[in-house]
């Protein structure tokens, strides 16, 4: 029997989710419910600030849309290589660490599964979404190291 039955995996779609979830899927005995999400983050939360709320910002809704899509496909494409049924792929919107945690406490998730780069000096400082995630779980927390350099 596994030790977690339910887990979250939390993917940012880059060429490393790959490694993230087969590790999570190591961990998941045949029985697991493993899900898997994305989150993507409001355009006007990434530019505010950046570019001012004029012009720049009409047709934003359409590129995030368009966006969504893509993201949606290579969610897709990335669970249909592990078997994963699309029912368990999740685009969800919003700020990555707070609906990482909404979403495990709605699913009563055991375990999440991040990626980390082991952030060192100012990155640490400043926080990842790794850190954000951690720090806010309920549950267990299991950081796969990417590309460690010791
Ligand atoms: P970062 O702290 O941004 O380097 O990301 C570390 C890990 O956090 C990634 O490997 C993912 O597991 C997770 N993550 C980052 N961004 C997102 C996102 N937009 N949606 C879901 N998970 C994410």
């Amino acid at each position: 029997m596994a030790t977690y039955q339910k887990i979250l995996v939390a993917v940012d779609l880059s060429s490393e989710s790959k490694l993230v979830l087969q590790r999570a899927m190591l961990l998941a005995g045949q029985d697991a419910d493993l899900h898997v999400v994305y989150v993507q983050e409001p355009m006007d939360n990434v530019y505010v600030g950046i570019v001012p709320q004029s012009a720049a910002f009409s047709g934003l809704g359409d590129l995030e849309a368009q966006l969504g899509e893509e993201l949606k496909e290579k969610l897709t494409a990335l669970g249909e290589k592990f078997g994963l049924p699309h029912d368990h792929l999740h685009i969800l919107h919003g700020s990555p660490a707070n609906e990482i945690h909404r979403f495990a406490k709605e699913q009563g998730s055991e375990l999440i599964v991040i990626g980390t780069h082991g952030q060192r000096g100012l990155q640490l400082l400043l926080g990842s979404t790794a850190n954000s995630v951690l720090h806010g779980a309920r549950c267990d927390v299991l950081s796969v190291r990417i590309g460690a350099t010791l």
